[in-house]
């Protein structure tokens, strides 16, 4: 049977790669509805392409985009900011849904298609690191099917046996002998540069991934590696772990780009080319396999895998991330949210790239002093995130003065 299949933050470079995969297997997907936000002329060429039933822009762009779409008699229903999102993400014609909205603003639609019983392809990880908890649970409570496309936890994904894939607190039976999981990172940009060099580097340094093309917030991230910070609050809750048993390593080839260690000794790994359509296929056909037309591995190719410990002082974002997910939810939403706030800033001009680690560890330092209740509605997660938002800027302004 033909899914159907809502893109969310299909202007976006996960959006690319799900609709690559979708245009080459037209007869088992129907694109049935897409969102953009501030690329507009390209979520009109992908209306055009691919006719879907619905979209969703900014509040502010629905008219003029519904005139648009009328005047090249394209019948395609457009809905309007975060309340469109959500609506299409628990329409009930929607088969799965691509959550690939960067940042905060993805989790409303990813926990509206968790709540609807969806099933989810997850790229929007900072879902996860503001609302793991109420993630998880609302998928449990609505059948929901959760399948990471993050390559690291898709990888781990692939390397559990398909009880725990399908119940992750299966997890923790002794047959299964999960002993723990290990994440890999390429270190980005600034692997081989000094704390000095890091301080110094421009914006366009720090977008310029060696290995994988991403979104600009992912690849600063990748360059504090915040990203593997933000993947290892994310593993935690995916996969039921306490990130005492989640390691990092370092892998700069990103070949293997996850692996599971097991009581016997064992350590399973999934390779392939740094591409994600490799992932996005996994997630779209799972429990099957479909072509994704990524590069095939050749593993005669490759010279050597290398293996090192991460460096904690210069990539301190990983330490943060860290010690978030020990203090719990409050700490893991404030860090999120400053994070954002700095990334912005740097982007900006604002801020140096190093910066964002002082920023995220005052939030840190401030949110802790404010006696919070551990949040337990999406409210108050929002609450939470924007008080941290207001922390982060007032300590970006500090710094400016
Ligand atoms: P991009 O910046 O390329 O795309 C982000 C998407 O989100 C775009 O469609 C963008 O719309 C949309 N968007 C941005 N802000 C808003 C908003 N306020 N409201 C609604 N939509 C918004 O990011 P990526 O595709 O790289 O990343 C998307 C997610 O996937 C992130 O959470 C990232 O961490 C995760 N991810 C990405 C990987 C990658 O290889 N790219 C790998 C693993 C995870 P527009 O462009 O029209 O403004
Ligand atoms: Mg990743």
């Amino acid at each position: 049977m033909t899914q159907r299949i809502a893109v969310l933050g299909a202007t976006g470079s996960i959006g690319d790669s799900t609709l690559a995969l979708l245009a080459a297997h037209a007869t088992d997907f129907e694109v049935y509805a897409l969102s953009g936000h501030s690329r507009l002329d390209k979520l009109f060429e992908l209306c055009q392409r691919f006719k879907p039933k619905r979209v969703a822009v900014p509040s502010a762009a629905v008219d003029s985009f519904a005139q648009r779409l009328q005047a090249a008699k394209l019948d395609i229903d457009v809905v309007g900011g975060e309340a469109g999102i959500v609506d299409i993400a628990q329409d009930s014609q929607v088969d799965t849904v691509v959550a690939a909205i960067v940042g905060a603003a993805g989790l409303p639609s990813t926990l509206a298609a968790a709540k609807a019983g969806k099933r989810i392809l997850l790229a929007n990880k900072e879902a996860l690191v503001m609302a793991g908890p109420l993630m998880m649970q609302a998928v449990k409570d609505n059948n929901a099917t959760l399948l990471p496309i993050d390559s690291e936890h898709n990888a781990i994904f692939q390397c559990l046996p398909r009880a725990i894939q399908q119940d992750n607190s299966q997890i923790h039976q002794q047959e299964h002998g999960v002993r723990k999981l290990w994440l890999t990172a390429s270190g980005g940009p600034f692997l081989h540069q000094s704390y000095e060099q890091m301080q110094a580097a421009s914006v366009a340094q720090a977008v310029n991934h060696p290995n994988w093309s991403m979104g600009q917030k992912i690849s600063i991230d990748s360059a504090t590696m915040m990203n593997k910070g933000l993947e290892l609050i994310e593993a935690a809750h995916l996969f039921d772990l306490p990130e005492s048993q989640i390691e990092v390593v370092m892998h700069p080839q990103s070949i293997i780009h996850s692996m599971v260690e097991y009581s016997d000794g064992s350590v399973l790994a999934q390779l392939g080319s740094p591409d994600m359509k490799t992932p996005i296929a996994h997630a779209l056909a799972y429990p099957e396999r479909i072509a994704s037309g990524v590069q095939p591995l050749d593993l005669f190719a490759l010279a050597a895998l290398e293996f090192t410990r991460p460096d904690l002082e210069k990539f301190v974002c990983l330490r943060l991330a860290r010690e978030a997910m020990q203090s719990g939810l409050l700490a893991t939403i404030a860090l999120n949210a400053a994070n954002e706030i700095a990334v912005a800033a740097f982007i900006d001009e604002q801020v140096k790239l190093t910066d964002i680690a002082l920023i995220n560890e005052q939030t840190l330092d401030n949110m802790a002093q404010q006696s919070l209740q551990s949040p337990k509605h999406i409210d108050d997660i929002i609450a939470v995130d924007q008080l941290a938002r207001q922390l982060a800027t007032a300590q970006i302004q500090a710094l400016l003065a």
